[in-house]
């Protein structure tokens, strides 16, 4: 009888015991799921965040590039003299994102160290590249590798009229959206043996870059095409100017995808004259023609950039 009520409670203790081991085992189990499921989640939050901090930074980049090519035009603006514009870029870039990390690390509680690599001119004139190498640590997370920014250089300042003739030496100015040449450019075209060189006498040009929106350039001799791109002061794109990095160094052609400008002349000589297109100016200095011999705000022009802007010479 006792063995066998032994027997029965032997047995009741024994599906208990496997009972309540299952129920701990089965509580262990969730518990640590959960767990689990939790820090899955705070992992994926501060991913996110993580992510979220270095895209910031590089999206900030392309204006803090932006103003860094800025701030190296104005030297030319303020009589300075340029050497390495890349180099220089390069410093004043380094040193607003010293800054720029300094803020990171204030509102984000990470550490940034930012190395740029590269200052760079792009298949497009109106950008300029940079890349920059970036090191962040946030607690256990951390980002290593190199950041891409395009910036764009519409609206800043042409920087080649200032880097060819230093306002040291030259009498030019700017005022409004333009630049006045006075007698500079004709002096300096009568120092490089350019026939006609009195045409420039008190020449002007566009002073900030804007993109000219009359594409194709053929459209140029339709209607009033011509005299609103010379009111707006557009540029253009061209495979002979230069870009706005070697504009920055005074090389008015380049091995780059460039742009180029007309140079305006506001003379009564009829006589021809260095073409108007900037590089041309500056660089290859080739004849041209005015397109209409009375007027006397007429471009000066060679046949070749008259046929590219579908603009052709009277007479
Ligand atoms: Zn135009
Ligand atoms: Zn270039």
């Amino acid at each position: 009888m006792y063995s066998k009520t032994d027997n029965k409670g032997n047995i009741i203790t024994g599906t208990t015991l496997i009972l309540a081991v299952s129920i701990i085992l089965m509580i262990i189990f969730i518990v640590n799921t959960l767990n689990y499921m939790e820090s899955e989640n705070i992992n994926s939050i501060s991913s996110d965040n993580f992510k979220y901090i270095i895209k910031d930074y590089n999206k900030n980049l392309e204006q803090i590039g932006r103003d860094s090519i800025a701030e190296e035009t104005e030297k030319l603006y303020h009589a300075h003299i340029i050497h390495d514009a890349k180099g220089d870029i390069k410093k004043i870039l380094n040193n607003k994102l010293k800054e720029v990390n300094r803020e990171y690390k204030e509102k984000y509680g990470i550490d940034i160290r930012s190395e740029v690599i590269s200052v760079e001119s792009t298949d497009s004139p109106w950008k300029v590249l940079f890349k920059v190498r970036v090191k962040a640590d946030k607690d256990n997370e951390q980002f290593n590798g190199i950041l891409v920014s395009n910036s764009s250089i519409e609206g800043l300042k042409d920087p080649l009229p200032y880097a060819k003739l230093p306002k040291i030496y030259s009498n030019i100015n700017h005022r409004g959206d333009k630049i006045y040449y006075f007698q500079s450019l004709s002096q300096y075209l009568r120092a490089h043996n350019v026939k006609g060189y009195e045409s420039y006498i008190l020449a002007t040009a566009p002073l900030t870059i804007k993109k000219c929106p009359y594409d194709p350039y053929t459209h140029h001799g339709d209607g009033n095409t011509l005299s609103d791109c010379l009111k707006q002061g557009y540029f253009h794109e061209s495979a002979d100017g230069s870009c706005y990095l070697c504009r920055l160094d005074g090389k008015a052609v380049c091995p780059h995808y460039g742009m180029e400008v007309f140079i305006q002349t506001h003379t009564p000589l009829q006589n021809g004259s260095v073409s108007c297109s900037d590089h041309v100016v500056f660089h290859d200095m080739y004849e041209g023609e005015k397109l209409n011999k009375l007027d006397v705000n007429s471009l000066i022009l060679d046949d070749s950039h008259a046929k590219k802007y579908g603009l052709v010479h009277d007479g």
